[in-house]
């Protein structure tokens, strides 16, 4: 039982804190499994095009997306239940407290005592995000390697997989481990205003990570080859200059050699902004070989060379993406959410949001009672904090903003659509929705309450419906 003290007197006890976030993390599961399975009872049902699509969608195709999306419902189901088992598990059998106490045995073999608080965090998040990935493994090879397969979306050998793997976890060790040690320095030293360092420490460390992204980060990855001269190039940089859009580079990313899915976007910041396709968008892209390299070890020119020849047989008899106008269009969209400033409302929301959640962070720092819910009774360590607040204490206002963030990207999506029209570029925006959208196999039809809840982008015949209507 908790001791609880004449100077500290808690209203609330540990088990009551401990009882609510795990109460509200199955409300959430259980609201979460109801919403897919209404989305996948949708899918179950409506077997045949919907009738303002008969002119848009062949049958085939339709029934193809359909399959797909119940699928990967279904997979999503199963991944589900072993995910909450998961965290119910390490919530009631205390995993958290005795993988603080077993990174502080491997610092202490060491010579890194408690005292080290930092060195045993940075082995905590190195134990836990291994152990968790590992766990987590088996279902993104079935994903990939099943889900995605049987439904022609993947392009990876299971050895680029692998190495991808690996490549991304030593990446993200190599940023994450540094910040969260300087972090915890911050909030142990930082005094009374630890929370007003820690956010201008955040942000500035968020904004160096968007500049060196693109050069440094991405490339590590993918190939980014600039669009080779030619028609297109020339009209996307016309476009560029008739809104005045700082353009500086053109890529073209290899993202065929991940799957089959294609995109765009823009990148950057002030006049440094990069404009990325990929190379699935584009209906008759040819990749571009460099005669001069020397041969790449990874996977070898040849095998590269016999990559890019089956994208182009496979664009070729299934006509996968879109022609020069329709691209045109679709960065019309992109070039909207610049131009109306939608990514700087994003990043002043989430700024101002973060230093509201440092600032609660400081308040509820020396609140004892949360970290004895978690059954830390001698210690507070920072780290735990973090965890404790931001994950869970926060979650129920967490769900509450990313549910608005979703409401206010469609109203994005509805705006930069409508700039593309105010460019004249609506017919073409429509033909290049309605091919991208079966190119990637989506569903037109959407359960209303998940697409409210869950659909960053809005579903294809309302987009369609308002590039149609004429005012
Ligand atoms: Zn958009």
């Amino acid at each position: 039982m908790v001791d609880v003290t004449k100077e500290e007197v808690n209203l609330i006890q540990p088990e009551t804190i401990f009882w609510s976030i795990f109460t509200f993390m199955w409300i959430v599961y259980i609201w979460e499994s109801y919403l897919s399975h209404r989305q996948k009872e949708t899918f179950e049902r409506t077997k045949e095009v919907p009738e303002p699509l008969r002119d848009i969608l062949d049958q085939e195709t339709f029934e193809k997306s359909r399959l797909y999306q119940l699928d990967k419902a279904r997979f999503g189901f199963w991944h589900g239940v072993f995910g909450q088992t998961e965290s119910t598990l390490i919530l009631l059998y205390g995993v958290i407290p005795w993988l603080w106490k077993f990174a502080g045995d491997i610092t202490a073999n060491f010579g890194y005592g408690s005292e080290y608080e930092i060195v045993q965090s940075l082995v905590f998040i190195l134990l836990s995000s291994v152990v968790s990935y590992v766990i987590d493994l088996p279902w993104s090879i079935y994903s990939t390697f099943v889900v995605e397969e049987r439904h022609g979306f993947n392009k990876q050998t299971f050895g680029f997989f692998i190495k991808d793997q690996i490549k991304k976890q030593l990446v993200l060790f190599a940023i994450l481990l540094p910040i969260v040690a300087v972090l915890i320095y911050i909030i142990q030293w930082g005094g009374q205003y630890f929370f007003i360092y820690a956010w201008v420490f955040a942000f500035v460390t968020s904004m160096l990570l968007v500049t060196i992204y693109a050069d440094y980060i991405a490339p590590l990855f993918d190939k980014y080859t600039p669009l080779p001269e030619g028609e297109l190039r020339t009209s996307i940089e016309g476009l560029a200059a008739s809104i005045a859009f700082p353009l500086y580079k053109l890529y073209v990313v290899e993202g065929s050699k991940r799957s089959s899915h294609s995109n765009a976007y823009f990148y950057g910041f002030y006049k440094n902004k990069r404009i990325v396709l990929f190379d699935t968008l584009i209906e008759d892209y040819k990749p571009y070989v460099d005669e001069d390299k020397p041969k790449d070890e990874e996977d070898g020119e040849e095998e590269q060379q016999e990559d890019q020849q089956e994208l182009l047989e496979k664009k070729e008899e299934k006509k996968m993406g879109c022609n020069n106008d329709e691209i045109l269009a679709v960065l019309a969209h992109e070039l909207g959410h610049w131009k109306l400033g939608h990514n700087l409302k994003n990043i002043v929301i989430s700024q101002v949001n973060l230093f509201l959640c440092f600032f609660l962070f400081a308040l509820l720092l020396q609140q004892k009672v949360l970290f004895e819910a978690f059954e830390f009774y001698d210690s507070q360590p920072t780290l735990i904090a973090l965890l404790i607040i931001f994950q869970f204490v926060f979650s129920p206002y967490n769900e509450l903003l990313s549910f608005c963030m979703t409401v206010l990207s469609r109203r994005f999506e509805f705006q930069a659509d409508a700039f593309a029209k105010s460019l004249q570029k609506a017919e073409k925006l429509r033909t290049a929705l309605i091919k991208l959208h079966k190119d990637n196999l989506g569903f037109p039809v959407a359960d209303w309450l998940y697409s409210a809840w869950h659909y960053s982008h809005p579903p294809l015949l309302e987009r369609i419906g308002a590039l149609d209507k004429t005012d």
